[in-house]
C-alpha cells in the first residue's frame, strides 16, 4: 500500500519555475528537465538580459510565463513569443509578481547575487518549495529565511554541491547530533599560489575554474575562496549549525563534495564527480533518487585523493567571511555587498585581484554594524555597503 501512495506521489509532473533560466545553473535545470519530462516541467523561466536565449529556451520548453529583466528586450522577446500563448513579463521589479504566480511548485533560485533574495522570499511566503543555488540569500538574511521558510511549511533544498551533500549525508539521521561538517574546497586556479603571483592575476585566468564550469561571478569567487566562506554562512543556516561546527578543507580532485561527523565520531562523505547536474536532479527529485546516465566515477583510474588547510594568510577573503560569520548580524549582508562590487570592478579590470579584498576589509570596518536586522535593515545594509564600495573602485 505504502509503495503504491508513494508512486502516484511521483507520478505527478512537478512544475518547475527557473528563475535565472539563461544561466549555469538553470541551462542545466533545464538539461535535467529535458531528460526527464515524465517527471518535470519548466513552467516559468526568467533572464536578466539573454533574451536571445531565453526566447530559444521558451520556444523549445513551452513554460506558461517568461520574464525579462531588461525592459529594453521586452519588446523584441513579445514578438517571438506572440502566437505561443506564453506570457511575458518585463523589468527586474516584476520577479517578485512572476514568483508568486501559482503556475509552478519549485523554485529554482538560480539568480546569482542579492538579486535573488526578493523573489525567492516571495516564493517562500507562497507555498513553493525552493532548490535553492543562489547562496547570497542565505549569506545577505538567512535567519528572515529560514524563519519564513518554518512558517510558510517550506522545504529549502540546497543545490550548491557541498550542501546537497551534507543535506544527502544528513538524510535518515534526524535523531543524531551533529558534531562538525567538513566543507571541502577545490583550492581554484590559483591553488598554493602568493600574493606576489595573485597581484598581476586578469580576469581571464581567475575565471577557469580547474573543476566546474560556473558563471563568471562564482567563478570568481571560487578564484578567492570568498565562495567556501559564503558557503559556510550558507551551511550556518541550511543545518542551523554554529560557526565553531564549520570547517573547511581543500580537497583539490573534488570528489568527496562535504562531510558530516556525528558525535560518536563517525564521519560520512557524499562522493561522485564534480558536475552540477547532480546536485540540480537530486534537489528536484528529492527524497527520491532518479537514474541518469552521467558519467560514473572510477576507482581504477583516480587513486589520490588529499587534503589540506586553507592558506587563508593568502587568500584572505575567506578569514574575512568567516569573522563575517563569528559576528553575525548583518556583517555578512555587508560582506557579500561589497564583494559584489568588488567582483564586477575586477570582471570588469577596473580593480587588481588583491583590491577586492581591500574593498571588502574596508567597507565590513565603515558600514554601520546592526546585531539583529530586520529585512528592511537587511536591504539597507546592502544599499550603504554597495555605495561604501563604489566610492573604492573607479566604476
Ligand atoms: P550565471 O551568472 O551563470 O547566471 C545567473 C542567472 O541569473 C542568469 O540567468 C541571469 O540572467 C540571472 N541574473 C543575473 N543578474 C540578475 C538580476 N540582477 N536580476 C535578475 N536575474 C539576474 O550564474 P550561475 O553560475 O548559474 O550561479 C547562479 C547562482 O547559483 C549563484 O548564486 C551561484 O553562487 C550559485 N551556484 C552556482 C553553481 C554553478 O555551478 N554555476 C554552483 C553552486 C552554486
Ligand atoms: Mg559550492
Amino acid at each position: 500500500m505504502m509503495q503504491q501512495a508513494s508512486d502516484k506521489h511521483f507520478s505527478a509532473i512537478k512544475r518547475i519555475g527557473i528563475f535565472g533560466s539563461t544561466g549555469s545553473i538553470g541551462k542545466q535545470t533545464l538539461d535535467v528537465i529535458a531528460a526527464h519530462p515524465d517527471l518535470f516541467k519548466a513552467t516559468i523561466l526568467t533572464a536578466h538580459s539573454n533574451h536571445k536565449l531565453l526566447i530559444e529556451q521558451a520556444l523549445q520548453f513551452s513554460p506558461e510565463a517568461v520574464l525579462i529583466s531588461d525592459s529594453s528586450k521586452y519588446p523584441g522577446v513579445r514578438e517571438a513569443l506572440a502566437s505561443t500563448g506564453i506570457k511575458v513579463f518585463s523589468g527586474e521589479e516584476t520577479l517578485e509578481e512572476v514568483a508568486a504566480l501559482d503556475c509552478y511548485d519549485m523554485m529554482m533560485a538560480g539568480i546569482v547575487g542579492f538579486a535573488g533574495l526578493k523573489p525567492t522570499l516571495m516564493g517562500i511566503k507562497t507555498g513553493k518549495s525552493i532548490a535553492l543555488a543562489n547562496k547570497e540569500t542565505l549569506v545577505v538574511a538567512g535567519d528572515v529565511v529560514m524563519q519564513s521558510a518554518k512558517e510558510n511549511g517550506v522545504s529549502i533544498i540546497p543545490v550548491d554541491s557541498e550542501h546537497s551533500a551534507i543535506f544527502q549525508c544528513l538524510v535518515g539521521e534526524e535523531q543524531n547530533e551533529i558534531e562538525r561538517i567538513i566543507l571541502t574546497a577545490s583550492g581554484g586556479p590559483f591553488f598554493g599560489k602568493k600574493p606576489n603571483y595573485l597581484v598581476n592575476v586578469k580576469r581571464e585566468h581567475a575565471i577557469q575554474h580547474p573543476n566546474w564550469s560556473m558563471g563568471a561571478k562564482i567563478s570568481i569567487d571560487s578564484s578567492t575562496l570568498l565562495n567556501k566562506g559564503l558557503e559556510m554562512i550558507e551551511a550556518k543556516w541550511l543545518f542551523g549549525l554554529t560557526p565553531s561546527q564549520i570547517e573547511v578543507v581543500v580537497h583539490q580532485q573534488s570528489l568527496i563534495h562535504s562531510m558530516v561527523q556525528f558525535m560518536d565520531g563517525s564521519i560520512k562523505a557524499q562522493m561522485g564527480l564534480p558536475d552540477m547536474k547532480l546536485p540540480i536532479q537530486y534537489a528536484m527529485a528529492y527524497p527520491k533518487r532518479i537514474k541518469n546516465d552521467f558519467p560514473r566515477f572510477n576507482f581504477t583510474k583516480s587513486s589520490i585523493m588529499n587534503f589540506e588547510p586553507p592558506d587563508m594568510k593568502t587568500f584572505r577573503n575567506l578569514a574575512l567571511a568567516i569573522g563575517a560569520m563569528h559576528k553575525g548580524g548583518n556583517m555578512p549582508c555587508i560582506l557579500n555587498a561589497a564583494n559584489e562590487l568588488a567582483v564586477y570592478g575586477f570582471l570588469k579590470n577596473r580593480i587588481g585581484f588583491l583590491d577586492m579584498t581591500e574593498i571588502i576589509e574596508r567597507t565590513m570596518s565603515e558600514v554601520a554594524f546592526i546585531e539583529k536586522p530586520t529585512l528592511e535593515e537587511y536591504f539597507d545594509s546592502d544599499g550603504a555597503a554597495r555605495e561604501y564600495a563604489a566610492t573604492l573602485i573607479d566604476l
